[in-house]
C-alpha cells in the first residue's frame, strides 16, 4: 500500500495539529522507509518476480526489521518519544506510535501472506493486492477520506499552501497509478528509487504544509 498510508498521515493532522504534515508521512510509512535501507545493507530481503500478485512485481522474501508487527511496535515508541523529546509535544507520542504500527495492519490487507508477526513467525495477508480494482477502491476511497480530513483541518495561509499542496495531492496519486505492476530491473531500481522517493515526499509535504494553518472553526 503506498497513498493508503499517507491517507491516515493526512487525517492525523486534524488530532495533532502542530505536527508537520512530514513527520505524519514519516511515521505512516517509517516500514517503508526503514525497508529500502535494510535492502541496500542486505539484511531483509527481495526478489523481482512479475505476476506475483497484479498489483506489483515484488515478491518480499524477508523484511521482519522493517515490517514484522512487533518490530513496528517497537519502531512506534522509539519515534512516538524521539518525538515528544524533540518538540515537547506529548499529544502527539500516541498518535505517532499509532500511525507506525497501522503500517502493518494497512500492508496486511494488501501483501500476499507475507507479513511476519515477529521475525521467524508465520506469516499473514489478505491478498487484496490480487486484484487491480479491488485495490484501487479501497486505497483511493482511504486517500480521498484522508485527504479531506486534512483539508477540513487547515487552510491555506497563501499560494504555496493552496497550490503546492493541490500538485502534492496529485502528484501522489500519479505516481501511485504509475507503479502498478512494474518490474524493476535490478534491486537497487527498487531501493534508489524508493530512498529518492522519501526525500521529495518529505522536503515537498514539509514545505507545503508550514503554508497551511490550523482551521480556526474546527
Ligand atoms: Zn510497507
Amino acid at each position: 500500500m503506498f497513498v493508503g498510508h499517507l491517507a491516515l498521515g493526512f487525517a492525523a493532522k486534524r488530532v495533532t495539529p502542530r505536527a508537520s504534515l512530514a513527520v505524519l508521512f514519516a511515521a505512516a510509512q517509517l516500514a517503508d522507509i526503514l525497508w529500502p535501507v535494510f535492502i541496500a545493507v542486505g539484511i531483509e530481503q527481495v526478489r523481482i518476480a512479475p505476476g506475483i500478485t497484479a498489483f506489483t512485481a515484488l515478491d518480499f522474501v524477508s523484511y521482519p526489521y522493517s515490517h514484522s508487527l512487533v518490530f513496528l511496535l517497537g519502531w512506534g515508541v522509539v519515534f512516538g518519544v524521539l518525538y515528544r523529546q524533540l518538540t515537547g509535544d506529548r499529544a502527539a507520542v500516541a498518535v505517532m506510535a499509532a500511525l507506525v504500527v497501522s503500517h502493518w495492519v494497512l500492508d496486511f490487507l494488501t501483501h500476499r501472506p507475507d507479513m511476519p508477526i515477529y521475525p521467524g513467525g508465520s506469516t499473514f495477508g489478505l491478498g487484496l493486492w490480487n486484484s487491480i480494482p479491488a485495490t484501487l477502491i479501497v486505497e483511493l476511497v482511504l486517500y480521498a477520506v484522508g485527504l479531506w480530513v486534512y483539508v477540513r483541518a487547515t487552510e491555506a495561509r497563501d499560494r504555496i499552501g493552496r497550490w503546492g499542496f493541490i500538485a502534492l495531492a496529485i502528484f501522489l496519486v500519479v505516481v501511485y497509478l504509475a507503479s502498478i505492476g512494474v518490474a524493476p530491473s535490478s534491486i537497487p531500481g527498487i531501493y534508489i528509487p524508493a530512498l529518492a522517493g522519501v526525500i521529495l515526499l518529505t522536503v515537498w509535504s514539509w514545505w507545503a504544509d508550514r503554508h497551511r494553518a490550523p482551521r480556526r472553526s474546527v
